[in-house]
This record gives C-alpha cells, structure tokens and sequence, in this order.
C-alpha cells in the first residue's frame, strides 16, 4: 500500500478545524474494527477519524509504505509498473484507492473575479479567523457551504449562500438519526446496478448535515434565520459582478419534494418491517422558504464581499494515471470498481457499488467484492 503522506493523510491535512463527521460514530466501522467508545450517537471530529483510521491499520497490519507519491502508473507486459518516490514496483494488478476528493473543485469564472476578493477553497479554509473581516460569499450549498457558512455568520461576518442542487436532509427523524433510517431501510445498499440513473446518483452533492453534539438539522431555513442571505445558482461573472440564477423556488421545490419522497421511504420501510411502533409519528418538514426578493447579482468590485469560500465539491485526481481509463471530466471509466484495463480496480468512489460506498461505513462490503474480482483474474491467468 502506498501512501503519499502519513495514514489518513486527507483526515490529517485537507479538512477545516471544526469539521466532525457527518456520519454517526456508531456508523465508523471498517472490517474487524468498530467504534467502541462513550458515545454512539456522537460525530467524530477531523483528529479522532485521525486516530480511528491509524488504529486500524494496526490492528489489521495494512502493509503500507508511508511517504510514497505515485506519480505515474503504466501498462507493462504482465501487469503494470509503479513509479513511487522511493522505487518502481513491477505488479500484475493495481487497485486505486486515491480518494473522490483529492481536489477542490473551483469553475473556471472564479479566474475572472477582481483581486482585491480573497478566495479560498475547503483545503485552504481552517477558520473564520484567516478571512478577512467583513462580507462573504459561500459557493455551494451541499455538507461543507451549510457548515462553513453557518460557522461564518456566526463569527459576526454577514454571509451570503449561492444555492444550486441540494440535498435537504433533517438531522433527526422519528427520534433517530437520519442516517441510521438510509442505513436501516435499506437505501444506502441500493446498488449501482439497481439504480435507474446511475451517472446522476454517482454525482449527487452531499447532503446539507453537520455533525454537531446538539444534533441540530443544518437546512436553508436554519440558515436563513441565523441571517444568512441566500442567492442562486452563481452562473458567471460579468464586469466584475457575480451574476446568479433566478431559479431559487424550483430549486427549493425538487429538494422538498425529494425530502418528502425519503421519508416516505422510510415511512413505507417502518410499516412493512413491522418496526413502525418503535418510533415516533411521521413528520413532515416545513417548506424551504423562499426569501421576497433575492438579488442577481452583486459588485465584486464594491468591497461589500470581502471574501469568496467555493464550497462547489471536489474532484478526483489521476494526473499520475498513464492508462487511458479517465474520461474528459476526469473521472475514472469503472463497472463496479472494475477498471476498463486488465487487473486495474477502483475503491472508494460515489456509489462504485453501493450509495453508501464513498462514506467510511461503505468500503467493507465493496472491498470484498473488489478483491474477489481481483482474486478471479489472479487465478484465471
Ligand atoms: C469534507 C469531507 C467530509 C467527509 N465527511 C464524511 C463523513 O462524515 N463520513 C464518512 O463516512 N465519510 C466522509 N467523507 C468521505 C471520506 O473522504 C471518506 O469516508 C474516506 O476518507 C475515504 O477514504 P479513502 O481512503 O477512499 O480516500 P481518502 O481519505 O481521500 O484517502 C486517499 C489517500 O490516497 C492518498 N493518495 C492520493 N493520491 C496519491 C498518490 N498519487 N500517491 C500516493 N498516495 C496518494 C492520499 O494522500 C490519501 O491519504 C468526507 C469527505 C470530505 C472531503
């Protein structure tokens, strides 16, 4: 196993200072090694996945070589070759387990904004404090824009939020976390194969949850009673002026709508288990709300916004691939983890198998059905 930086390298250097999982601890379990502390229902802060993914390299004795950057894989006669700081290695399978989100993922307009607006993206942002006082404008309204802009408004800044495609979740549901319905109904297992649109679910933003010891929903209406001004979609930037979409009430329309059609799921899942008395009644969220009039646009120029976060996703990064398996977006061309070149696999990518497959709760099940496949070719040739 080669590893560019120490083990959980993305947990250690790429994540803000007041991140937590969103996911529940109880949720953290990779294959033989499970949370085990005080606190289940909790959400772990960037250190402690730290330290839960080091014991378990221990434990499970993961060979890996630490401080080892791949800069370039090939196709060689039996195999592939691995070029490494600190070697070549000759080997008859690869699999790839780089991470979905090595990148910040920034549109190409953000070039056009005026120099004197700071930006940062989530690899830069630790805390309020390295921004600059006065106004800011988050990008993207999935997991890291709720989070990082209710975090800012709260440190006294005015925050404007760009809303495009979301995925609207409540923290709670029926009194239990909402993730451990996705895990209980069977939603997160729903397969890749079993799933009617496959390249729409694998870029599905992640959903609008914060991890917080109060476990408190993180939605637009939070948001826009904390004070935060919400705009849509940022489209372009035209003479140093950030022009938005109108489109705010169909947005919030189709993320309600999909809201109420998950709990339905839930809802049908209860009654059909035979669970449905375990639980509190159904509850249905208000509406988002609409604000009476929300601005086009905005002077980048007028020193009103201070500073830009781009909270727009993250991207993979194969710039060491020399195998003709990434497409034109850069993402990697697999069926299930299977790579179109031979002995070639992916791990930990949206939805390779499973929705749950990204989240740490998702790689066992896909791992073994990797390597099984892996194991198949070995012992086929
Ligand atoms: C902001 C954020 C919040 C998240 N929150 C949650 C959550 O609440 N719950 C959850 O389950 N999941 C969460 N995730 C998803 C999380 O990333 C995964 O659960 C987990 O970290 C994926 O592990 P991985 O090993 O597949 O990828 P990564 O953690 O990205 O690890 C990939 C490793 O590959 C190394 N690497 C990359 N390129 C090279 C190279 N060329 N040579 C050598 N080494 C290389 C990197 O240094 C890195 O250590 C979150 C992700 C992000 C970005």
């Amino acid at each position: 196993m080669l590893e560019r930086g120490e083990v959980a390298n993305s947990w250690r250097t790429e994540r803000w200072d007041s991140l937590r999982l969103l996911t529940p601890n109880w949720q953290s379990r990779l294959p033989g090694h499970r949370y085990d502390g005080p606190d289940p229902d909790g959400y772990m802060t960037a250190g402690e996945v730290t330290d839960f993914i080091e014991r378990f390299a221990a434990v499970s004795r993961a060979p890996v070589r630490t401080g080892a950057n791949v800069t370039s894989v090939r196709r060689a006669d039996d195999g592939y070759r691995v070029i490494a700081s600190g070697g070549e290695i000759a080997c008859r399978t690869v699999v790839i387990a780089s991470g979905a989100c090595n990148q910040p993922s920034v549109p190409r307009f953000s070039g056009e904004v005026p120099a004197s607006v700071e930006q940062l993206t989530p690899f830069d942002y630790r805390d309020p404090d390295k921004l600059p006082d006065g106004g800011v404008l988050v990008v993207g309204a999935s997991a890291t824009g709720v989070q990082l802009a209710a975090e800012l408004q709260r440190s006294g800044r005015p925050v404007t939020l760009s809303v495009g495609e979301h995925v609207r979740l409540p923290r709670t549901y029926r009194g239990r976390d909402v993730l451990w319905w996705m895990d209980a109904s069977g939603v997160w297992d729903q397969r890749y194969d079993e799933l009617d649109d496959l390249t729409r679910a694998r870029r599905l933003p992640s959903p609008q949850l914060a991890g917080t010891p109060e476990r408190t929903t993180l939605d637009l209406n939070v948001l826009a009673s904390m004070g935060v001004e919400l705009v849509g979609r940022w489209a372009a930037v035209r003479d140093g002026r950030a022009l938005f979409s109108g489109g705010l009430r169909n947005m919030f329309s189709l993320a309600d709508l999909k809201l109420r059609r998950l709990l339905d799921t839930f809802d049908e899942w209860a009654l059909t288990s035979g669970r449905d008395a375990e639980f509190g009644p159904p509850e249905r969220l208000a509406p988002t709300g609409v604000p009476v009039s929300s601005r086009l646009q905005i002077d980048l120029g007028s020193g009103e916004i201070r500073s830009i976060v781009w909270a727009t996703g993250f991207r993979p990064g194969y710039g060491w691939l020399d195998v003709s398996v990434v497409d034109a977006k850069g993402q990697l061309q697999h069926e299930g983890g299977v790579v179109g070149s031979p002995g070639l696999y992916a791990l930990g990518l949206p939805v390779l198998r499973r929705r749950r497959s990204s989240f740490i709760c998702g790689i066992e099940d896909d791992a073994r059905e990797v390597t099984g496949h892996l194991a198949g070719y070995l012992a086929g040739r």
